[in-house]
């Protein structure tokens, strides 16, 4: 098959420069060294085209640390396993807390609001845990065939050091576990975690791997990862809850749906068209990266293509 042309390089080069003017790039996530670490003048935006054409600018090759945009992907490999039943154990309204809350939890009998927040994500994994035996494995497998590179792995000294620091995780699945709600042994769970949260992929990477869902839950290879239907609740998931508490600002700006890491990168769907992913470990306050959000903004704006 012959690829398309690359049709928002123009769009995405203007972007970077105005970026590049751009002053205030907000503070890298400091809760870990590795992350606190990252230069936040960094810059990198990709599009992935539906048939696998991919582009970028600045930093677009550049591996960062994926973090909560995994939620993502476990989210969709868990959907497709075991379809509805997972919304018994995870809602899907948006939390209006920081990710990582807990007051919600005792009052909805240890079902969180919805599979971005920390609880949810621990919740999706543990079950993606119990029908794969292997969840982080099962993702890293998924991340490194949607993008074609074979060479993407976890990064040890991350996961090692959200371990260290994972008091907070560690209470939300003990927390969870006391209601039932998680089936695996809680450290078993946060080690599959914290290997998820740790992947290294760069914006091509994860713009080719977000393709599955502007195509309609169509893979790479052209075999079928969740219904039509599933695809749409993704999306719709990832509009109303996937850029932490600030998701009706993104969807006031962005206009798509999108998930945000604390490494500083964000994935963004134009369903039947395209795919984004931007990276500037830059966070504001909500923790979403200043650059990415105002990159999105300006693409949306400047193409005219959003899902309103
Ligand atoms: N590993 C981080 C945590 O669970 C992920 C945070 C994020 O990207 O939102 O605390």
């Amino acid at each position: 098959a012959s690829l398309s042309s690359p049709t928002f390089l123009p769009v995405l080069e203007r972007i970077a420069t105005e970026i590049e003017q751009t002053p205030g790039r907000g503070r890298p996530a400091d809760y870990i060294p590795a992350l606190a670490a990252c230069d936040p003048r960094r810059f990198g935006m990709a599009v992935a085209e539906l048939d696998g054409t991919v582009y970028g600018v600045g930093d677009w090759r550049q591996p960062f640390s994926t973090q909560s945009i995994t939620k993502v992907f476990t989210l969709a490999l868990d959907l497709a396993r075991e379809g509805d039943e997972l919304w018994e154990h995870v809602g899907r309204e948006p939390s209006g807390n920081p990710f990582n809350s807990l007051v919600q939890l005792e009052y909805e009998n240890g079902i969180p609001r919805n599979p971005f927040i920390n609880a949810g994500a621990l919740v999706v994994t543990d079950r993606l845990q119990t029908r794969t035996g292997d969840a982080a494995g099962a993702l890293l497998g998924f991340l490194r065939a949607e993008s074609g590179n074979a060479a993407l792995t976890f990064d040890k000294d991350v996961a090692a050091s959200e371990a260290r620091h994972g008091d907070r995780n560690a209470a939300l699945g003990h927390f969870m576990a006391s209601y039932g709600n998680i089936d695996n042994p809680v450290p078993v769970l946060l080690d599959q975690y914290f290997r998820q949260c740790s992947i290294e992929a760069s914006c091509a990477d994860l713009a080719l791997a977000t393709g599955f869902l502007a195509r309609h839950g169509i893979r790479a290879d052209g075999s079928r990862l969740l219904t039509r239907s599933q695809a749409k609740q993704v999306n719709a998931v990832m509009l109303t809850s996937g850029t932490y508490d600030a998701a009706g600002e993104f969807a006031y700006r962005v206009g798509l749906p999108g998930k945000s890491g604390v490494g500083g990168g964000i994935i963004a769907v134009v369903p039947g068209r395209c795919t984004l992913c931007v990276w500037g470990p830059g966070l504001d306050e909500r923790g979403n990266s200043v650059a990415g959000v105002a990159a999105l903004d300006r693409f949306t704006t400047l193409t005219g293509l959003s899902v309103f």
